[in-house]
């Protein structure tokens, strides 16, 4: 592919580096609720520049950017240093969802919230028993006049304390095979009936939560893409999860590794082979997964819809990720664990990247039998 932007890119580009330099987003804060505040801050600030979400057409508030132009929309907020926007789980899965499956209604009801993050969504999917394989999920939901009755728990859902919507997909008929059966509701997080706890990560914050729904109430005009449809409903959420992420998480590693390559030389340990080796060996990760991202865009431009090669970005990165954070330590030594410092934050955080959004495991199965083309285990 030809990677040399257009008149029109890097107009769009240059537009946006321009926004962007009247609009720093100021130091990164390091506990859960101001880190919360100063995204969704900025995603307001985004929201009336008009950048809250170029990759949506114009008719529901985005850009109707192309993909290369939000490919480069990523790029430039990694590169500005901003943060995703709070509600990034309504942008890039719940929006769109809407948009494929959801109803007029729908669309009129919730997607000017999701832009203004005047609404937060989050992703009630995964279970106790229900992660890498989602069809086993249990959760249920009986119909009882114009609306449902859910019961059931969900955990591990990201901002689930700060959300007003829930993309929860339960189980309606258990009579039907696995994959049928099962419904996707947009669940109103502000009713008694659905109980959040946080659950403490190692870093000390709690992005997650464990979410217990007991007879919690859903109108039927809530039902996305009709009863029973929920599987294909929540392939287009999932399909969109990779896809659209792998362009900042690439910067964002170059900007790290920039500031680990800083940090080393400050400390002279430049001049130590096996230091040199390590980083050197991470640039070129950085650059592979840089390029692997823009091959994606062309399978998207020839399929229509994002591929399995999001999976393979997505490996990439949470593998390289974890790698910069140990050089990080080795290169820091104690320094590195002093609590509060961002080198033992990233060093902490960097282990749940080989599990959020879909493990290691479950995404090299997926290259090797979607990409590679080779034989199923089973
Ligand atoms: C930071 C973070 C944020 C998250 N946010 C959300 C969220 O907002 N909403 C949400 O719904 N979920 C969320 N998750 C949950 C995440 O999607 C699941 O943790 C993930 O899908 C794995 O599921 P599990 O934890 O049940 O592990 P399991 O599926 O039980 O897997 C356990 C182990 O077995 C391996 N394994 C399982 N099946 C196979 C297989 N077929 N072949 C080879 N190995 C296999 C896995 O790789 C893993 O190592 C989040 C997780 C993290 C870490």
């Amino acid at each position: 592919m030809d990677l040399t932007f257009s008149d029109a890119e890097t107009g769009f580009r240059d537009e946006l580096r321009d926004w962007f330099a009247g609009n720093d987003p100021g130091p990164e804060p390091r506990t859960a609720d101001a880190h919360q505040a100063w995204r969704r801050d900025f995603q307001r600030r985004l929201y009336d520049g008009g950048w809250a979400a170029p990759h949506w057409p114009v008719e529901y508030g985005g850009r109707g950017a192309t993909l290369t132009q939000s490919a480069i929309f990523f790029e430039e907020l990694g590169r500005a240093r901003a943060p995703l926007p709070a509600n990034v789980l309504g942008l890039l899965l719940g929006g769109p969802t809407l948009m494929v499956w959801g109803t007029d209604e729908q669309k009129d009801r919730h997607l000017g919230p999701i832009l203004s993050a005047d609404e937060i969504w989050c992703q009630g999917f995964s279970e106790p028993d229900a992660g890498s394989d989602l069809a086993a999920l249990k959760t249920r939901a009986v119909r009882d006049g114009d609306g449902w009755v859910v019961t059931g728990q969900k955990v591990w859902t990201s901002g689930a304390q700060y959300s007003k919507w829930c993309m929860l997909v339960a189980r309606t008929d258990p009579a039907e095979a696995r994959h049928k059966g099962l419904t996707y509701f947009l669940m109103d997080m502000e009713q008694d009936a659905v109980q959040i706890r946080p659950l403490r990560q190692i870093t000390g914050e709690s992005e997650f939560n464990e979410l217990f729904i007991e007879e919690a109430r859903i109108a039927d005009d809530q039902v996305v893409g009709g009863a029973g449809n929920g599987w294909r409903v929540a392939m287009t959420t999932l399909m969109n999860e990779r896809a659209g992420l792998a362009f900042f998480l690439q910067v964002r590693l170059r900007n790290l590794l920039d500031d680990l390559i800083a940090e080393a030389a400050a400390r002279g340990r430049l001049a130590d082979d096996l230091v040199a080796e390590r980083l050197g060996d991470l640039h070129v990760r950085t650059e592979l997964l840089r390029l692997t991202a823009y091959r994606g865009l062309t399978a998207i431009e020839k399929y229509g819809q994002p591929g399995p090669e999001g999976s393979l970005t997505k490996w990439m990165w949470s593998d390289a990720n974890q790698r910069l954070a140990q050089l990080a330590a080795d290169i820091l030594g104690p320094d590195a664990l002093v609590t509060g410092s961002p080198w033992a934050y990233e060093l902490l955080r960097a282990r749940g990247n080989s599990i959020e959004g879909g493990t290691t495991e479950i995404l090299k199965n997926i290259v090797a039998e979607r990409v590679l083309g080779l034989p199923r285990l089973r």
